[in-house]
């Protein structure tokens, strides 16, 4: 390997930590993971690739995402979907054989407030889970109960049937 593929490698290796995440990816126009690079492609089977992570959270952190350009999961077909089943299985053995980790944190953000700033590309990380200091939760101060919060989507059955309805019709796919 050159000096300067090496100098490469290890600036993604250690952008997380030093900042130059942000700096990098500023310049980013098209989807990246449209444009996913074949060296970093560990497995691919219809439509569905496994890739390491350029800028990975921690050692061993790979991605499962569709080639197609889709937003949600609702967006896949079954066939995709049980494929994607298939990766998620693999991807946690293969973090437990190769890097000793027993956990995987399977990470998938949706909508505009959730989604990744360099694309809305859906993609799943499988993030090896050794300690909870890589996810470290918020907690909020609540203003309901569990029971109360029961009660907000029971008191929504009819809305839950029309989005199971509306699901059914528009998104399920027949493959
Ligand atoms: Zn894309």
């Amino acid at each position: 390997m050159s000096d300067e593929v090496n100098e490469k490698q290890k600036l993604y290796r250690d952008a997380r930590v030093t900042g130059k995440y942000d700096e990098i990816w500023q310049s980013v126009g098209k989807c990246v993971f449209c444009d996913l690079k074949d060296k970093y492609v560990v497995f691919e089977e219809n439509g569905i690739v496994m890739t390491i992570v350029l800028f990975a959270y921690i050692d061993g952190h790979v991605m499962i995402l569709p080639r197609r350009h889709v937003r949600s999961v609702k967006d896949l077909t079954p066939s995709e979907w049980e494929t994607m089943r298939k990766f998620m299985y693999i991807a946690k053995k293969l973090i437990r054989d190769i890097h000793g980790v027993k956990g995987m944190q399977l990470v998938e953000k949706e909508g505009s407030l959730a989604q990744s700033t360099v694309t809305d590309h859906l993609h799943f990380h499988c993030i090896p889970f050794d300690g909870p200091d890589l996810s470290v939760w918020n907690y909020r101060t609540l203003k309901n109960t569990p029971l109360e919060n029961a009660n907000l989507y029971k008191a929504a059955s009819k809305k839950i049937t029309k989005l199971s309805d509306r699901f059914e019709e528009k998104y399920k796919n027949e493959d």
